[in-house]
């Protein structure tokens, strides 16, 4: 069998319990593996990375178009980062946040000097991000405030995380499934409809929370006018706004954080994935009001700024700064949706072509699952987002040749897949 033939090469192709995600991706039970089944894994083994490329265990090399998610968004192994987190190594891992920790400091005052927010809380993942928002939105009301407010609203189709508030903050049913009971304090209304929002909020609403693209949710951007109406109706009663940029920030869609270009400044909003170039780090960042919530003691994480990961984030932020990143994800964005809109327009198996920058969705009239490893065995990868749309999410250093590249084999593998299925009729 070929070695880089896919589908055949899936352990699971022999007979054992076997399950596929939207993603395309195949769980096999775990009776070899002595890792949780929780991770549906395609079965390629990459080893090595540099910019838009990688490379798996046989050799082959990969356009990366999903920056493993929206993570590595100055390509694999970007060289300043490199060096400042090589050299930090050399000096000092790890310090308690008992003591000061001068790389925290500097990072979190770098990313107040390219944003609206005023004090940053470090944490390790986007999950943990969302969850110190909600426990400051909490705090700030229930201590600073004096009010008994401890609700925060969601919106149907959003994704905030795993962790027991996250996923309960989360407006999809399936990351819930078999994890009752869930915490209280939690409501979701759908997603632009202002009527249910107003319905929801109460005398113990203490933030609403969104993203401006739902991205896990199929790359939905949000309605302007709708932003626009939760950021005033948030300012009329007091509310907190939290804005999600997990996904959305660090220049992916063409601008630091992506509620810039609504024209609003949220109270709270949470930065994680591409934050230190792929080494876990999260963020919570707020107004210089909500500063007195978290006194010491009220939030901690062992891990949470350790040297080693915001030297990754500074030396990030630096370059990004340097070399103009939010800009060019614009530019190379508007490119790539523009090449996109041009290559299949007339094609029937594409509905609907919608993004921001850097984050670009391809809403089809089926599963995409197949398109994603047809895309692998062509040495393309990229990823879904739900069942019908794919989403790419290349690095923010893309050049114009890697973009025709990306472009030129989608469309000929979308081409294929839908002659295939002109051929099953
Ligand atoms: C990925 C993501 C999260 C969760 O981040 P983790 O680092 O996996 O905990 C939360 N919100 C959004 C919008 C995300 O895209």
């Amino acid at each position: 069998m070929a070695q880089n033939d896919l589908k055949e090469t899936t352990p699971a192709a022999s007979g054992s319990n076997k399950s596929i995600d939207a993603n395309g991706a195949s769980a096999v039970s775990g009776v070899q593996s002595a890792l949780f089944p929780s991770y549906s894994r395609y079965p390629l083994n990459l080893v090595k990375g540099h910019g838009s490329w990688l490379w798996d265990d046989q050799g082959n090399r990969y356009l990366d178009f999903m920056s493993g998610l929206a993570v590595t968004n100055l390509g694999h192994a970007p060289e300043k980062v490199k060096e400042k987190v090589k050299a930090q190594l050399d000096e000092l891992w790890h310090v308690s946040n008992l003591f000061q920790i001068p790389q925290q400091e500097k990072a979190a005052k770098l990313l107040t000097e390219v944003s609206c927010a005023d004090v940053v809380f470090f944490c390790n993942s986007g999950a943990e991000a969302n969850e110190a928002a909600i426990k400051l939105a909490r705090r700030y009301y229930q201590k600073v405030k004096g009010e008994d407010r401890y609700e925060v609203i969601t919106f149907t189709q959003s994704f905030h995380g795993r962790t027991l508030a996250t996923l309960t903050a989360t407006g999809q049913d399936k990351v819930k499934d078999g994890f009752l009971p869930l915490p209280a304090g939690f409501i979701t209304v759908p997603m632009h409809d202002l009527e249910a929002l107003k319905a929801a909020i109460g005398s113990n609403t203490a933030a609403i929370m969104l993203e401006m693209i739902q991205a896990e949710g199929g790359v939905y951007p949000a309605d302007p006018s709708f932003v626009k109406e939760v950021a005033a109706l948030c300012k009329e009663q007091g509310i907190l706004l939290i804005i999600d940029e997990v996904q959305t920030g660090m220049g992916r869609t063409g601008t630091w954080y992506a509620h810039e270009q609504y024209g609003i400044e949220p109270d709270i909003f949470t930065s994680a994935k591409g934050i230190a170039s792929g080494l876990p780090a999260g963020a919570m960042l707020a107004k210089e009001y909500l500063r007195e919530a978290f006194t010491p003691g009220t939030h901690a994480s062992t891990f949470g700024g350790n040297p080693v990961v915001t030297a990754s984030i500074i030396a990030t932020l630096e370059t990004m700064k340097e070399e103009n990143i939010p800009e060019r994800a614009a530019k190379m964005g508007r490119y790539l949706t523009d090449r996109l809109r041009e290559a299949l327009k007339d094609e029937p198996f594409v509905k609907a072509i919608r993004g921001m920058g850097l984050i670009v969705g391809i809403e089809c009239n089926g599963p995409v699952a197949e398109l994603v490893t047809a895309g692998q065995k062509n040495k393309l990868l990229f990823v879904t987002a739900g069942p019908n749309v794919i989403r790419l999410l290349p690095n923010l250093k893309v050049s114009r040749e890697e973009i025709d590249q990306a472009v030129d084999t989608l469309v000929a593998l979308i081409a294929a897949h839908t002659a295939a299925k002109e051929e099953v009729k």
